[in-house]
């Protein structure tokens, strides 16, 4: 079983903090679109992505079970 990061590109705004708390998951480029550049949540990842996942101001993040 696997864990998938997961933005709802509805709710986000593009503000940033996810990017803010880990660059290697979250990268918003010249237009302000968010690329979830791991899809994957990992041991290394996973502290910090869920750290993002409670800081996201539109709750836009979240981790499903595969
Ligand atoms: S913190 Fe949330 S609203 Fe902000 S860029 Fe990331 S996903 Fe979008």
């Amino acid at each position: 079983m696997s864990q998938k990061i997961e933005v709802d590109f509805g709710l986000c705004e593009s503000n940033g903090v996810c990017m803010g708390i880990i660059p290697e998951v979250f990268d918003l480029d010249d237009q302000d679109y968010l690329h979830v550049l791991q899809e994957e949540l990992t041991p290394q990842n996973e502290a910090a992505v869920r750290e993002a996942v409670r800081q996201c101001p539109r709750q836009a993040i979240s981790i499903s079970e595969e």
